[in-house]
């Protein structure tokens, strides 16, 4: 049995700092280049495992040098990667620059991300998991699937629609709990999403098509809780943010947790928040994924 699976991507960062992002047409220089394992896919199954949960990533990799080194890197993290298949080609990759203020900008290339196909869910064995995390950086066509099958189950689906991109509606029966931030949620529903009444407004929308519930994430902000029950904000943690990437992934591998450990959903989210923050404390994807006293820690200085 394991707690959590994960159908999703997995990519070689390539990261560069600079002082400030470069204008279209010019060069600017950046500091060394670092190669770090990411993809939101293997990131949000690295987090979950990384605070103690038994989890299996499902998805494919390229021939390249960076397939193998990814796939090791989640292994030597804990993380089952029997049903990570390698493909002729190239692995998924993301061209990020990070500046001063701990901004990104990220280009994806999907490589065998992109090949994911629904064939690969099929042959899973979803009776032998709790809980499915899917995101948008597979083919969506293959997150339906997921979704559809992990729900028949019973498996519990969130789905963290990201990057940001239409979803079928039909889609939306089968998960459990949706976990944007703000402008995936724009996306999705076509709405403004300037303050917190707009936000609602949209999630709600949501509700009304047959969605349960809703995690709208904030950055600094933290967290808004949408249920029909109606919107709670659970505020953020402050700290100082260096590098905001894989804020969200740390944010849903802490809140999938906490729901296998029990707790309400108003307390999952604050864990959440509190994995999203020590992220944005730590350069790169996968390294800045905090440790369970990391997180214990923080949330008994702030509670
Ligand atoms: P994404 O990284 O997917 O764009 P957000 O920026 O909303 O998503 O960040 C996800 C979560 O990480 C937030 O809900 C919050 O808990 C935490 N977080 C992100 N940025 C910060 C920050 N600057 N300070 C504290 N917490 C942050």
């Amino acid at each position: 049995m394991v707690d959590i699976l994960v159908i999703g991507s997995l990519n070689a960062d390539l990261v560069v700092r600079t002082k400030r992002f470069p204008a279209p047409g010019e060069t600017i220089q950046g500091e060394d280049l670092a190669i770090i394992p990411g993809g939101k896919g293997a990131n949000q199954a690295l987090a979950a495992a990384r605070l103690g949960a038994i989890v299996s990533m499902a998805g494919r990799v390229g021939s390249d040098s960076f397939g193998p080194t990814l796939i090791h890197n989640l292994r030597e993290n804990g993380v089952d990667i029997t049903d990570i298949r390698t493909d002729p080609g190239a692995t998924g990759t993301a061209i990020i620059m990070v500046e001063a203020s701990g901004q990104n900008v990220i280009v994806l290339s999907p490589g065998a991300n992109g090949k994911v196909v629904p064939n690969d869910v099929e042959a899973l064995d979803f009776d032998q998991t709790r809980l499915l995390l899917l995101q948008f950086e597979i083919p969506i066509e293959t997150v339906a699937c997921a979704a559809r099958i992990a729900h028949q189950h019973g498996v519990r689906v969130l789905l963290n629609p990201a990057p940001a991109q239409p979803m079928p509606e039909a889609m939306l029966a089968d998960i459990d709990i949706l976990i944007p931030n703000e402008s995936e949620l724009a996306l999705l529903t076509g709405m403004p999403v300037d303050d917190r009444v707009q936000i609602e407004t949209a999630a709600n929308t949501l509700l009304d098509k047959g969605l349960q519930t809703l995690v709208v994430t904030l950055g600094a902000k933290g967290a808004l809780l949408v249920t029909a029950d109606g919107a709670h904000h659970v505020p953020g943690y402050t700290v100082e943010a260096v590098d905001t990437t894989a804020a969200g992934d740390a944010f849903i591998g802490g809140l999938a947790v906490a729901i296998l450990q029990g707790q309400a959903l108003e307390e999952a989210v604050r864990r959440g928040n509190a994995c999203g923050a020590l992220a944005t404390t730590k350069f790169g994807a996968q390294p800045s994924l905090p440790k369970p006293e990391e997180v214990n820690r923080l949330m008994s200085l702030i509670p």
